[in-house]
């Protein structure tokens, strides 16, 4: 806190800079004391978490970092919004139909969350999506209210139909969404076999393209769904066996995280008017099913850019409200009921990933001679000329002799003219030049792209306890973008520029891009680090799609979870606490028997006592030591 910056520094600043109630959408914001604070609704009054007391709780408790997070509270106020929002739009509107929305499984299968989604959702008649037999079968034992639908999408085969056949004969609203032609002769046929009516919907390609990262289950190319023509057929064969009456509901997927409402009004009314024609040809319909689509805001930029949204869900809800009113009602079509299929915008919010910062690597000058020596070599003396004539209006020019000089230095060194304490003098005075350049180039306005580019590649590497590819894989497979902060020391001002590795050491295993509200940067500001005390850094709304794509790079497992529910009070219960894989569950993953391998070291650790490498105790040690390796945690733990 001796920092002369923190003065004029305060919680007020980091949030600007991390813009936690931009993203956090009331379910997020920095106290005054410098944290970063979940801020759970219960019996009507947000309560104030800070996530460091919980670190420092779960750690008391033996729960090691990295840890994800889940709060039930918000999970349930997201879905209570999603819900009220639609049926304010349908009330003050005046709709006649009503709102079922449906939680793709897919977006996070874990049985806590399905569990959690079920029992809250069976107040709102909020069902499952189910895009398989497994999630089939998730969904039917644990959907509670008959007013929820289960929607199941996907390929289906005899199983998977006669599964939801059954399904519908005991009571639920189990809707078969026909993919492709061939799964609708294999309704038609169990059905008959098993003489019990389905609830048939149809999947339809809209024309409508939207933008955004997901955009390739829109327009005629897309891969899912049934071509106009496809559904004219649809109905001629339904026709054909007398079962159009079995015909209930449209469904249209744009795709995920459409940023741009103008596309989802688009799609809206495109649907529309197939539903009118299904109508016309004599189905009885009666749900239009939207998919999914709903944006999250993560850069909280409010804006069409692909990782935000250029709507509130308050105006998502009266657009489409809205939309299929103004285009039934001319035709005195009835109002259906709306069933969306929101599972980003559902879940998102509710998980946290927490994780601590391991060690730093700095880009910094090492120490330099006092004076450069009259011996020293010329070049060595260009660059501290360079050093020195460093200003503002030759920035430009002051780089590129340095860049000049120093490769100089390097094919010199590799010919084996200038030795390696010179080299080491050269790269250190051109660090330091580099270092003065990003300076003066913070004070000028015009900035040559070379030099912008520097303050990345001169940022701090923050090595951090967990895995990318396990838990925010979609950083790297679709360069999607998290918010990312400290979780404490928020009023302090952050003074490295950094950016963020994982333990994977993969070069894919970073992340060097940030929200930064109206664009992406390449860096992170983060805190110096201080002996002897943790730094804990929150990547924020990761709840969906993250746990399950998570793939075992280098082997390392499921972190650790922590499902936290609050009390009225004020206190918490961690209402479920998940052991994340130990090494041996992952090697098993991979098909290892963890016994075999304990059973051939044994052997080898027995020879290399007959050869009187080791004691026999020295072996018991060894011994133990493997054996404990295999039962802990896959990530860096803390003695
Ligand atoms: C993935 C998917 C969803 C979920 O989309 P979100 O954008 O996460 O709401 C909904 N429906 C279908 C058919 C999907 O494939």
């Amino acid at each position: 806190m001796n920092n002369p910056d923190n003065k004029k520094w305060s919680s007020r600043l980091s949030n600007e800079l991390y813009g936690v109630n931009e993203w956090g959408a009331d379910y997020f914001s920095i106290s005054d004391s410098g944290e970063i604070c979940a801020l759970p609704m219960v019996d009507g009054a947000r309560k104030e978490l800070s996530l460091l007391k919980l670190v420092e709780d779960l750690r008391e408790r033996g729960t090691d970092m990295p840890v994800l997070l889940r709060f039930e509270d918000i999970l349930e106020e997201q879905i209570g919004r999603l819900n009220q929002a639609f049926n304010h739009a349908i009330t003050s509107m005046d709709y006649k139909g009503q709102y079922r929305g449906v939680f793709p499984i897919k977006v996070n299968q874990q049985c806590h969350v399905i569990e959690e989604i079920a029992k809250v959702g069976a107040k709102y008649g909020h069902g499952l999506e189910a895009g398989s037999k497994a999630e089939l079968l998730i969904a039917l034992s644990h959907i509670e209210s008959e007013e929820s639908c289960i929607v199941c999408n996907g390929y289906k085969d005899e199983e998977f139909i006669d599964l939801g056949l059954h399904a519908c004969k005991m009571g639920y609203k189990c809707f078969f969404v026909v993919e492709t032609p061939a799964e609708l002769s294999i309704i038609i046929e169990r059905s008959q076999i098993l003489g019990i009516q389905p609830l048939i919907g149809a999947r339809v390609k809209l024309a409508s393209i939207v933008s955004g990262h997901w955009n390739a289950t829109s327009g005629d190319r897309s891969i899912f769904g049934l071509s106009i023509a496809q559904l004219v057929e649809m109905v001629d064969a339904l026709k054909a066996v007398d079962m159009l009456d079995c015909l209930k509901l449209l469904h249209f997927h744009l795709g995920s995280q459409i940023p741009n409402i103008r596309d989802i009004r688009g799609g809206v009314i495109e649907a529309c008017h197939v539903y009118m024609d299904l109508v016309e040809e004599g189905a009885p319909m009666g749900y239009l099913d939207l998919g999914g689509g709903l944006a999250v805001d993560y850069d909280g930029s409010k804006t069409s850019q692909i990782h935000s949204r250029n709507y509130t869900l308050d105006e998502y809800c009266t657009d489409v409200v809205d939309v299929i009113m103004s285009t039934l009602d001319p035709e005195g079509i009835p109002h259906p009921t709306i069933v969306t299929e929101s599972g980003r915008a559902t879940i998102a919010y509710s998980s946290v990933l927490l994780f601590n910062v391991l060690d730093v690597a700095k880009f910094e000058p090492g120490p330099l001679p006092e004076t450069i020596p009259e011996t020293e070599h010329k070049l060595i003396h260009d660059l501290q000329e360079a050093l020195v004539s460093a200003q503002t209006k030759n920035l430009q020019e002051c780089y590129n002799d340095a860049v000049f000089y120093r490769d100089e230095v390097r094919e010199l060194f590799k010919r084996g003219q200038v030795s390696l304490r010179t080299r080491s003098i050269a790269e250190n005075l051109f660090l330091k030049i580099m270092h003065r350049i990003i300076k003066l180039a913070d004070k000028s306005q015009r900035v040559p792209p070379e030099i912008e580019n520097l303050k990345g590649q001169l940022a701090d590497i923050y090595y951090c306890n967990f895995s990318l590819f396990q838990s925010l894989p979609d950083i790297w497979a679709i360069d999607q973008i998290f918010p990312i902060a400290p979780i404490h020391r928020l009023n302090e001002k952050p003074t490295r520029e950094t950016i963020i590795a994982d333990i994977t050491c993969d070069c894919d295993g970073k992340i060097d891009s940030f929200s930064n509200m109206h664009e992406t940067r390449s860096t992170l500001p983060l805190h110096e680090l201080k002996e002897g005390e943790e730094y804990y850094i929150g990547a924020f709304l990761v709840g969906a799609y993250q746990e399950t794509l998570g793939d075992l790079h280098n082997l390392f497992g499921d972190p650790n979870v922590a499902s936290i529910r609050v009390n009225t009070d004020g206190s918490y219960d961690f209402a479920d606490e998940i052991e994340g894989d130990q090494i041996a569950d992952v090697l098993s993953y991979v098909e290892y028997s963890p016994q075999t391998m304990k059973e051939r070291f044994r052997k080898l650790a027995e020879k290399a006592v007959r050869k009187g490498h080791i004691s026999a105790s020295e072996r018991q040690k060894i011994m133990k030591a493997f054996s404990d390796s295999l039962s802990g945690y896959t990530y860096y733990e803390k003695e």
